[in-house]
């Protein structure tokens, strides 16, 4: 038999998502549960990618699968595509695996040609109606499926209401809307040169395509990356019967949570507005009303919605996020899933839902998403500041949308937002409204504040999901973006003036407020991170080169240092002279006396860090500069240099010059340097066991066993070499102190080669550590430091999806990994291997690293809450023995 492409809602279920994609998924199964859905069907996920293959064309099959579910719809709902008596009209909406949302593109009313909107201005005797839904469905197909630009239309409309003397859309009146749709398709044929298509088929499949075609347009790409969704998942397509929310006064529209998405506190959340369309009120044209006044304006729909809200609750026992339509107050249901949340709400919600016994503690991990919980890390106004402020700053007050503080410069455009934010500028985005190509600069932005939009408008939805503070709907505020400039309280606001946003309370304020880092330890957060520890297998350092990072880190739950960098320590200006001394030296005794002077700083560092882990595990590595980096360049370091080392300036440079590489990331750094001046090795051995040796003997009960380790080993041989030095210093550092301290000597694999002779390397070393960011740039021979130049194209060109310095790559990189680990191990059975590598924060690496038995990953401090429920869904997922 041959592949089936469509799924009448009644065939599908929740279960089916990779096929139907989540929206279709979801209708069938609300379908099932007896629900009031509009009956509809889904072209699945497999027909979008068969469209791909098929070079952008819908096959004949497909085709003909599509048709015989028209028909099975019309004979279902007893209406028909361009009847003259009673016309099928449809929506034809986007519904990926995961939900993208406004990232792909949605047309309602099809089905409409100049005889149907006749027929159904006649039929439902209200001609406003029929002419509104007709100019909305011109509009959207010109813009969607033939991508004419919405401007044009709304310069139209805009056009309209002026001469008709109205501010809202819904006063105009049905002449308007009809002389309105006259003007829609004389637009279209003046942009497109074709009349507008008036046979619904046609319309259908051409809607269809552009939904298809959305899967790839820029915004999705952006959001896909952001979100590490597959290209290759591909979208349904769900088309499904209309149900009108723009019929009257006893029509509407609406969209509600089940609990808040930005606290997650329980109770019905949402907007609706009466008389209009589904797009109506996510796009934020109209600001819409809080969903407990539809209770006043349609009782009965209300009290049966409050039910489907509960049934759909408990059935998915996830908060849901559902989109709904009245139609001469009857209830429809467009949509449910779960909602998406900021973090504070997902841990809450998480939480509550154990309480209620609707879901186990392993369910709460898997529910909440682990990256989104740098959101909690955001930074909020410093409580002195804001209480000034809002004595004597407060210009206006929007919607409190997605919670957090800003503080930045005004910018009135997305490519002014990502101009600035690249140069490091804190902006804030003001918008009339944002809409889906705002991505880009929204990311940039510290803060997004709109004129029009409510709670769950395009700004308010996508600003939640990526952890930036939002004001929407601030109405008070006089626009005027072409000439970049607002006014508000009275005041103008310009491009470059100072504003500050309170996405927690809606707050406006004209100046710039002192913003403190977040106190993430709430009641919530630390309930999570207490089940994520009792869950997860692999354990989670850090990485921190301070006592204050190391502290922060051991706050946010980290069980160990697993990789100090050395060379970072020498980067304040107080320091940087004496290792400038050490690389510039040119004997071995001016070496040894720049050494002399760094060694007591090294060992005041390695105590500082030794105390702030309270007994933890501290990995140290040895120095492995890029001596590029730290070479002075200008010209009073370089005199400063000379006079301090008795050299001429002249010398000076010539050393400089001879320390010049072509390729400093494969240069003479990490071991190189021990192999080459072997006092380094010594100094540093030194300062760590004299550390270990003083903090032990203050802390009796700890019990510290110093990790020593060499970075960048290649060869079994350079890394006994250097082991040598290390142990020979060690022992004669113990002895002398009359101590009894046990250390260990491991290695940083980071070069291929020593991934693929890890059971030779294993005899000297007694741990391994991946530096997978140069794993990662061996690897693939780019340079870390200038990949970022050409990969754009590769995303571009879909050759990679995501970036290999960010996301493991787990079937190059991975594989050397893997095999590193089963041959270390095979020469040393109990050896310890960690991550600390850039990846080792990441979600979908940590479940990697756990899957291939790694004892830790080891990232930032601000990512180790991340790393943590991520190492615990990962065991979850797939338990370790
Ligand atoms: C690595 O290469 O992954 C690593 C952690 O070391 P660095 O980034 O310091 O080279
Ligand atoms: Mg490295």
């Amino acid at each position: 038999m041959s592949k089936k492409f469509v799924y009448m809602f009644k065939e599908g279920n929740g279960k089916m998502r990779e096929l139907l994609g989540g929206k279709g998924a979801n209708l069938a199964e609300m379908t099932n549960l007896g629900l009031p859905v509009p009956q509809g069907f889904t072209i699945s996920t497999e027909a979008c990618t068969q469209y791909y293959e098929d070079g952008k064309q819908i096959n004949k099959d497909i085709q003909a699968e599509i048709m015989e579910n028209i028909d099975k719809l019309e004979k279902l709902v007893g209406k028909k595509f361009g009847d003259k008596k009673n016309p099928l009209l449809v929506s034809v909406r986007s519904g990926a695996r995961a939900s993208m949302p406004g990232m792909m593109d949605t047309i309602l009313n099809l089905g409409l040609n100049e005889e149907v909107v006749e027929v159904i201005a006649e039929k439902s005797g209200n001609p406003r109606w029929a002419w509104d839904c007709y100019r909305r469905f011109i509009q959207m197909y010109s813009d969607v499926v033939m991508e004419v630009g919405k401007k044009y239309f709304e310069q139209l409309i805009d056009k309209m209401k002026e001469k008709k003397g109205v501010t809202q859309d819904v006063e105009l009146t049905a002449d308007d809307l009809k002389e309105l749709a006259s003007q829609f398709k004389a637009e279209y044929k003046n942009k497109i040169g074709k009349d507008f298509p008036a046979d619904p088929k046609e319309q259908l499949f051409g809607a269809i395509k552009a939904v298809f075609r959305s899967w790839d347009n820029p915004r999705a790409n952006i959001y896909r990356m952001d979100h590490d969704i597959p290209y290759s998942w591909g979208t349904a397509v769900n088309v499904q019967m209309m149900a009108f929310g723009n019929m009257g006064n006893d029509s509407g529209t609406g969209v509600a949570f089940t609990r808040n998405p930005a606290t997650g506190e329980k109770g019905l959340m949402g907007e609706f507005l009466v008389n209009a369309q589904g797009e109506d009120v996510v796009a934020g044209v109209r600001t819409p009303m809080p969903i407990a006044q539809m209770k006043d304006v349609f009782p009965e729909a209300f009290a049966q919605f409050e039910q489907v809200c509960k049934t759909l609750e408990n059935h998915y026992r996830d908060m849901q996020d559902m989109e709904f339509t009245i139609e001469n107050k009857k209830l429809y249901m467009l949509q449910t899933r779960n909602g998406k949340r900021t973090a504070a709400a997902a841990i809450k919600i998480a939480c509550d839902l154990i309480d209620e016994k609707m879901i186990s503690e392993k369910e709460a991990i898997m529910q909440i998403d682990a990256k989104s919980l740098d959101m909690l890390l955001h930074p909020t106004f410093d409580v002195a500041a804001l209480k000034n402020a809002d004595k004597n700053n407060v210009v206006g007050k929007g919607i409190a949308a997605s919670p957090g503080a800003a503080t930045g410069t005004i910018v009135f455009t997305a490519e002014d937002a990502v101009e600035e934010g690249k140069k490091g500028k804190k902006v804030i985005l003001v918008r009339l409204e944002t809409s889906p190509e705002d991505i880009e600069g929204m990311k940039y932005a510290q803060g997004i504040l709109t004129v029009r939009g409510g709670q769950t408008s395009h700004a308010a939805v996508v600003a939640r999901g990526m952890g930036t503070c939002c004001v929407s709907g601030c109405g008070d505020i006089k626009m005027h973006e072409e000439e970049k400039y607002f006014e508000l309280a009275g005041k103008t606001f310009r491009e470059g003036d100072s504003l500050s946003l309170d996405g927690s309370t809606g707050n406006i304020y004209d100046c710039a407020i002192k913003t403190v880092p977040a106190d993430p330890n709430s009641g919530y957060f630390g309930r999570i991170m207490a089940l994520a520890d009792k869950y997860k297998a692999v354990g989670v350092r850090t990485n921190a080169d301070t006592p204050a990072d190391a502290k922060q880190a051991v706050a946010f739950g980290a069980q160990g240092i697993g990789l100090c960098r050395t060379e970072h320590m020498f980067f304040d200006p107080d320091r940087i002279g004496a290792f400038r001394e050490m690389i510039c030296s040119d004997t071995v005794e001016e070496r040894e006396a720049a050494l002399a002077k760094i060694e007591p700083m090294q060992q005041a560092d390695f105590e500082g860090l030794f105390e702030a882990l309270g007994g933890y595990p501290v990995t140290i590595r040895f120095l492995d500069p890029p001596l590029h980096e730290f070479v002075p360049t200008d010209e009073a370091d370089i005199a400063a240099l000379a006079k301090a080392q008795g050299k001429t300036v002249t010398r000076i440079k010539e050393i400089i010059d001879s320390l010049h590489e072509f390729n400093p990331m494969m240069g003479h750094r990490g071991c190189r340097l021990t192999v080459t001046y072997p006092e380094i090795a010594v100094m540093q051995t030194k300062a760590i066991i004299k550390a270990a040796i003083k903090v032990q003997k203050k802390h009796k009960d700890w019990k510290l066993v110093p990790e020593i380790m060499i970075p960048l080993t290649g060869e079994v041989k350079e890394m006994k070499f250097v082991k040598d030095i290390v142990v020979k210093t060690a022992d004669a550092e113990i002895k002398a102190a009359g101590a009894n301290l046990k250390y260990e000597v491991g290695t940083m694999i980071e070069i291929p080669r020593a991934a693929i002779t890890a059971d030779e390397i294993a005899t000297e070393a007694e741990f391994f550590c991946f530096g997978t960011n140069d794993l990662t740039q061996m690897t693939f021979g780019f340079s870390r430091d200038d990949a970022g130049k050409f990969l754009g194209s590769y995303y571009q060109n879909k050759i990679y999806e995501s970036d290999p310095f960010a996301r493991l790559d787990q079937k190059g990189v991975g594989s050397l990994m893997k095999t590193a680990v089963t041959l270390g191990r095979k020469t040393r059975p109990d050896m310890h291997c960690g991550i600390c590598g850039e990846h080792g924060g990441d979600p979908s690496s940590v479940e990697f690293c756990h899957n291939i038995g790694l004892s830790y990953v080891s990232c930032s401090p601000f990512r180790v809450p991340i790393a943590r429920l991520a190492a615990a869904q990962a065991n979850i997922k797939n338990p370790r023995k």
